[in-house]
């Protein structure tokens, strides 16, 4: 099979070295396109073009842009305040070409493991105050919403890498995008969980706040993805969840999935100490364990950078509960201001014992932690062991 400059054998790729052509786009809820920017590669290739053409379609109202010697994360957002570029980024559909799609993450300063994840889109049309995605370097500059148009030479580079290491390997989507948002409009999924299921080696792991999973329904998986969901109380979701699918979706999303047979995970993060929040979050755990068959079950809490914090102040005011347990908060190694660690603590210990009463055997990992606080939460066994991994 022979896609630009790729010619590719292995028996994973089946068909899937092409981008979607047999489906009908669909307008996703919660997106607000006013502009779509054509930047570098978009139109490079008759199917390119014919994939872009067709979701553009959907969308007459947008202010179509062609500027195809732009890289997809140099859009000019005309605006120069940090908040207006953000709200203007977020209404901004970007197609592109994304050349290193597929990459290691390089963290350091906490117990995460270092992991394989990839970008077939980029950010994420969802509006969570809390947003830490938002303040780092990339989307800080770029905060646009992007679908990146060499989806086969990313599915390539995925085969090519997980047959370099010859281990069953995840490939996480999520870290740097919503991993599902944009599934009504590129059907992305159809090609790349076929993929994965066809694959010796490589896995997905793939975090959204959508529950669009129509599509994944009726698709070949073999368990080789993983849909994992990220979950607030609905209390806490209503504060600080703007433009979002409702947790209740969500978890009717779950699910319908773990009944279609995926691995299904879920990440409560931030845990937000709201006033009450014993109550709220062991009533929502109850809730969640009752009706979703879950794998894993991750606890975070808020882990920003400085910038998505300022944005944070900007749409809550200086005065949130978010920002008040963090000026307390010193910041570890890896740069991110969190709560202060008893808290963080406090709240661990607390959720792991109720899930350990009504669910013994279930999976419990921390996300972007020290191992002071796993030693302490008494989940040390279970290090590396977390949502992004296998
Ligand atoms: S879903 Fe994730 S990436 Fe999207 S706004 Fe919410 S926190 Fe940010």
């Amino acid at each position: 099979m022979k896609t630009g400059n790729f010619t590719y054998m292995n028996d994973a790729m089946g068909d899937s070295l092409r981008l979607p052509d047999d489906y009908t786009p669909a307008r996703p809820e919660f997106f607000n396109v006013e502009r779509i920017c054509l930047t570098r590669g978009s139109l490079d290739t008759k199917d390119r073009e014919r994939f872009v053409e067709r979701i553009c379609a959907l969308y007459s109202q947008a202010e179509i842009v062609k500027c195809l010697d732009v890289p997809h994360n140099a859009v000019d957002l005309r605006e120069k305040d940090a908040l207006a570029r953000h709200d203007a980024g977020k209404r901004t559909l970007v197609f592109g070409e994304h050349r290193s799609a597929v990459r290691f993450s390089q963290e350091e300063g906490n117990t995460c493991p270092n992991y394989w994840h990839f970008s077939s889109c980029g950010f994420c049309p969802y509006g969570c105050r809390y947003c830490f995605l938002a303040g780092t370097r990339g989307v800080w500059h770029s905060p646009t919403v992007k679908i990146f148009v060499n989806l086969p030479e990313i599915i390539s580079e995925i085969d090519r890498t997980a047959n370099r290491l010859k281990k069953q390997t995840a490939f996480y989507l999520g870290k740097l995008q919503d991993g599902l948002a944009l599934d009504p409009l590129s059907a992305y999924s159809t090609v790349l969980v076929p993929f994965f299921a066809r694959h010796d080696f490589a896995r997905q792991v793939l975090l959204t706040k959508s529950a669009n999973v129509e599509r994944l329904l009726a698709l070949e998986h073999r368990g080789h993805t993983v849909l994992s969901w990220s979950l607030s109380p609905p209390e806490v979701a209503a504060r600080f969840e703007e433009n979002t699918p409702s947790v209740e979706k969500r978890i009717d999303a779950m699910a319908r999935v773990a009944q279609a047979g995926y691995p299904v995970r879920a990440v409560l993060m931030p845990i937000i100490p709201v006033a009450g929040w014993k109550e709220i979050y062991t009533q929502f755990l109850e809730n969640l364990l009752a009706r979703v068959p879950l794998q894993r079950l991750t606890f975070g809490g808020i882990c920003s950078y400085k910038g998505a914090k300022s944005l944070m102040n900007k749409k809550l005011g200086p005065k949130n509960d978010i920002c008040v347990a963090m000026e307390e908060a010193a910041s570890i190694p890896d740069g991110r201001l969190r709560y202060p660690r008893d808290l963080r603590i406090e709240i661990y210990a607390f959720l792991k014992k109720f899930v350990r009463e009504i669910q013994a055997d279930l999976a419990m990992a921390l996300c972007l932690e020290e191992i002071a606080v796993w030693d302490a939460v008494g989940l040390t066994e279970n290090l590396g062991k977390c949502n992004c991994v296998l």
